[in-house]
């Protein structure tokens, strides 16, 4: 459908790959005005989503705001496929909730692949990389499998699960970087002549029912959220028809029949070297290591409204074909249905972060970025985000500026970049809310406030994004200065359903709008004048007014934990007593007994909340030997 645009011999930069890493790298180095190409296998598969079709989530959610808020593409394009919104973590605050949003995969295809037809100064060319020139340690040129060399300054590779990617079903094992495309073996090799350090890591996906072999009837539903938190800010409605999922459950025959071949699953009979998420337990992870559990929770997910196929979200495996059959059709509702693509794992290299700077440059090269999995995360949002921080880093250097660099306090980008490349991972890193020691401060709903006038500093937001975020800005302004004029006495707070202290101090209704229970609509009450604000402002106003009290004890907080990194942790420690400490970090905590909590910060895996519990374990037994 779209054209291919190929002309020059020479590009500025240089893009590896079109999966959501390699896209938002492209867009946005072409988008601050430099040649950019972007090379991939095929244009049609640009957007793939390789596993569920899903966008957001816990800490993920904030990931494409962020995303967004820097004009970056996975925002739009999934509010474009959105056939389910719902924002997870709703009863709690706005903090930690985390849209999510379920896709149909040919749409969200249909639009990155439109976004990136219609950017200037981007060329795609359909090709496979198979090895990069230096001159020195600066990037010089490309090598393309059929089409000859590309000459460059800057080159971002973004290849996904591809490197010598090896896909297991059973015990079939076959080459490839994801079912039905080639494993880039060759492009592998050049790495390793350039003596980074390369891991090995797995993830797995499970089988695609056909949606018309379901006994819908019998299975819960689960609709959307009644009114849809979009991603984008600049997105106002939803494009597409909203759609219900259903919810079933395994059960104990489900598990008899994977304990009663897990000898046969590619990930336990030991042929897979790769280390796989332990929050996102295949299958058959969930029978051996929850073995207490006679049941375990199927989200059955449409892929899309015009297709048959559907995404049994929790059941990734890698057993033999005729096994999945077994175990998917002894659960309700799947008794007869038909797997429409076999679930299977695969294992890919990966290479070690901590090769990287900030920029997510390597190391002693110039010019050379890696963004996505192969950098060993896991998830299109992590992906999209280490993207766009290179893609901008690679267009700042061609230019000669200073690069980005976001803080952990800027944005859970500055989270995900500082814990890849300070930390390395021994697992597939995914984000979480509890890996930032700011949350209060970095929310989904004020990415835009933190992160989009950098952007627009540094060349890469669009001038119609900076016109609706600069009109939103002055709105919360007028909104802010017209609450802090409206003033009570703590007797008239009482009219508004709020209790303050009589301290005959007058209280703003900023400070009102942040109790529980109060809003712009039951402050209007009194103050008529507030009625004038738009809903999404005051929305906002709220969150920002809740939050403003706390800002403080977070500060305090982060001191605490630097103040006391030298501190010693007993050497008996009862790491798995702690309450609070996750099991996977328990028993790192445990296999390497750290000294001090510097020591523990530096281990991956580890996050603040994991910081704070530790800090106050330590507190609390100073004050018990005292
Ligand atoms: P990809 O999306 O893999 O894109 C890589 C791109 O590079 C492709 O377009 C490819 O064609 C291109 N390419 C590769 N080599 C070359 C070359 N030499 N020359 C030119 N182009 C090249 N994530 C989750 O969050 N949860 C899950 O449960 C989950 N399960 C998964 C299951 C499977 C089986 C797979 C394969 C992935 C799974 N993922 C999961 C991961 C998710 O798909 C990735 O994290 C995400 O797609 C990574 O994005 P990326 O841009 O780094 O790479």
């Amino acid at each position: 459908m779209f054209h291919v645009k190929h002309a020059a011999q020479k590009f500025d930069v240089i893009v590896v790959g079109g999966g959501h890493a390699g896209a938002e790298a492209a867009i946005a180095s072409a988008r601050m005005g430099i040649p950019t190409a972007l090379v991939t296998h095929s244009f049609e598969k640009i957007g793939e989503m390789s596993c569920n079709p899903a966008i957001g989530g816990l800490g993920k959610g904030h990931l494409v705001r962020e995303i967004d808020a820097l004009d970056g593409a996975m925002g739009r394009a999934a509010d474009f496929a959105g056939i389910q919104f719902r924002l997870l973590n709703r009863r709690k605050g706005p903090a930690v909730q985390g849209p999510r949003v379920q896709c149909d995969r040919n749409r969200y295809k249909q639009a990155m692949q439109s976004i990136i037809a219609e950017q200037d100064n981007l060329s795609v060319i359909e090709d496979e990389v198979v090895d990069l020139k230096l001159d020195g340690h600066q990037i010089t040129e490309v090598i393309l499998k059929t089409a000859g060399s590309l000459g460059c300054v800057a080159a971002v590779i973004t290849t996904g699960t591809f490197l010598r990617g090896k896909i297991h079903i059973g015990q079939e094992t076959s080459s490839g970087g994801r079912i039905g495309d080639a494993a880039s073996v060759r492009l592998a090799q050049t790495f390793d002549s350039f003596g980074l350090t390369f891991g090995r890591l797995k993830t797995g996906t499970p089988p695609r029912l056909s949606r018309s072999s379901i006994a819908w009837d019998s299975l819960e539903e689960q609709p959307g959220d009644a009114k849809p938190t979009l991603f984008s800010f600049m997105s106002n409605s939803v494009a597409a028809k909203q759609i219900s999922c259903a919810i079933t459950h395994t059960n104990e025959r489900t598990h008899e029949i994977i304990a009663a071949n897990i000898d046969q699953s590619a990930m336990y009979s030991g042929r897979i070297e790769g280390v796989g998420p332990r929050y996102c337990p295949s299958i058959e992870d969930k029978v051996v290591r929850f073995a207490d559990k006679s049941s375990h929770q199927i989200f059955l997910e449409p892929e899309g409204l015009h297709t048959d196929l559907i995404y049994p979200n929790g059941i990734s495996t890698s057993l033999p074909v005729d096994v999945q059959y077994d175990y998917v059709r002894s659960i309700d509702g799947l008794e007869a249905a038909e797997i429409v693509q076999p679930g299977y794992a695969i294992e890919y290299d990966y290479v070690d972060p901590r090769s990287l700077d900030h920029r997510l440059a390597v190391k002693n090269f110039d010019g050379l970025y890696l963004a996505g999995q192969i950098n060993g995360t896991t998830g299109y949002e992590e992906a999209a985000a280490q993207g766009l921080v290179a893609g901008i880093n690679a267009a700042l250097q061609v230019k000669g500026l200073d690069p980005l660099r976001l803080s952990r306090g800027d944005g859970y980008i500055g989270v995900l970049v500082d814990d890849l490349v300070s930390n390395g991972v021994t697992e597939p890193y995914r984000m979480f809310t509890s890996r930032a020691e700011y949350r209060l401060t970095m929310r989904a709903d004020n990415a835009d406030q933190r992160l989009t006038e950098i952007g627009r500093s540094l060349g890469c937001v669009s001038d119609v994004r900076w016109s609706v975020y600069a009109a939103k800005v002055d709105d919360l302004s007028a909104g802010r200065k017209l609450l802090t004029s409206l003033k009570v006495t703590p007797d008239q707070a009482a009219d508004y359903g709020v209790t303050v202290t009589k301290d005959g101090r007058r209280r703003t209704a900023l400070e009102l709008l942040s109790y529980k229970g109060v809003s712009l609509v039951s402050l209007s009450v009194g103050w008529p004048e507030l009625k004038d604000i738009d809903a999404k402002i005051a929305e906002q106003l709220k969150n920002d007014a809740i939050y403003s009290g706390y800002l403080d004890r977070q500060e305090s907080d982060v001191a605490e934990v630097k103040r006391l990194e030298g501190a010693y942790l007993p050497k008996d420690m009862d790491f798995a007593a702690l309450s609070g400490l996750s099991a996977e970090f328990a028993s790192k905590l445990e296999a390497r007994r750290p000294s001090t909590l510097a020591d523990v910060k530096r281990m991956e895996g580890c996050t603040p909340a994991a910081l704070t519990v530790l800090m106050s374990y330590i507190k609390s037994s100073r004050k018990r030997s005292a």
